[in-house]
């Protein structure tokens, strides 16, 4: 039987008791799990990356294609769960919070050569920022990521300048990846249903050659008090949370050929990156 129609069975049964504080929505829809390894793009050579396997649906999808599968899973209670269900040599378990490991080291661990390593996951929706985020800035060696999210969330990341959706997490996530959202998911198809629609995004993370600010962290800081109001313009806001003199600012986007009432929702990437270099001697 597969995992997925196991798992409706496995919680009626008792047998396993669902943690709402671990963000746990298990799948349930087979041709949702088959679309998700599809979108993925594994093969022989591809080390997977599950963060959240739970009752093991889409691991069971992932492992008919990967060349190995290295899964996070927090909750204790589902390590016996999934040992039973993958024995063999190409599945590696690990019990723990995934935003407590280094990444790297634990792929270096494992005595399998890949060609490429991609994150897939239906993601715990109570920290999908964070893991993002780390997958992201803390690993050498992620290439794709294939990601179930609140749709809210997946509008924000791949949304472009001037969208509603348009924000700091948008820059921060295309700083680093081209991200597209790949289809949306209705509630119905977990277990139990989540209050809120998702989408599974694909994440591309960028060549290294790609352009990057001189101080990485200023650049971070200036994108998020760019838009702390987001109605305002950008002088302002970087007035309010910088001190930055408004004149000085104005004049110095304009220079760089914005209008002197720009908001932070016109820039994109590369604007901000400009824009941070060049702020980055200014005083207030
Ligand atoms: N992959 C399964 C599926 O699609 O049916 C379960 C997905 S469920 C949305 C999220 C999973 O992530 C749960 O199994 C939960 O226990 C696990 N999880 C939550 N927080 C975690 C963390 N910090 N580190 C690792 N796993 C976590």
């Amino acid at each position: 039987m597969k995992e997925a129609n196991k798992v409706k069975s496995t919680i009626r049964k008792n047998e396993f008791h669902i943690k709402k504080k671990f963000g746990q929505n298990f799948l349930t829809d087979e041709n949702i799990l088959r679309k998700i390894s599809n979108v993925a793009n594994i093969d022989e050579n591809t080390l997977v990356i599950e963060i959240g396997p739970g009752l093991g649906s889409l691991t069971e999808f992932l492992l008919e294609k990967a060349g190995h599968l290295l899964a996070y899973e927090i909750d204790n209670d589902l390590i016996p769960i999934l040992n039973k269900t993958f024995i063999g040599s190409n599945f590696t378990l690990i019990n723990d919070d995934i935003l407590a490991r280094n990444i790297d080291e634990d792929i270096n661990h494992l005595d399998f050569k890949y060609d490429k390593v991609t994150v897939v996951a239906n993601l715990p929706y109570y920290i999908t920022t964070p893991i993002l985020m780390k997958c992201i800035e803390d690993s050498k060696y992620i290439n794709e990521m294939v990601v179930m999210m609140q749709l809210e969330v997946a509008n924000r990341i791949t949304s472009k300048p001037s969208k509603k959706d348009y924000n700091s997490l948008s820059i921060a996530i295309q700083y680093k990846t081209v991200a597209k959202l790949a289809f949306k998911v209705p509630r119905t198809v977990f277990v139990p249903a989540p209050n809120v629609d998702s989408a599974i995004v694909y994440l591309r993370t960028k060549e290294d050659n790609t352009v990057k600010p001189i101080n990485e962290k200023y650049f971070y800081q200036i994108v998020r008090s760019s838009f702390v109001q987001r109605r305002k313009k950008l002088s302002n806001n970087l007035n309010s949370v910088f001190g930055y003199d408004k004149t000085k600012v104005e004049d110095l986007l304009e220079s760089l050929g914005y209008s002197r009432t720009v908001r932070a929702e016109s820039l994109n990437v590369e604007d901000f990156i400009m824009l941070s270099d060049k702020l980055i001697d200014f005083k207030a």
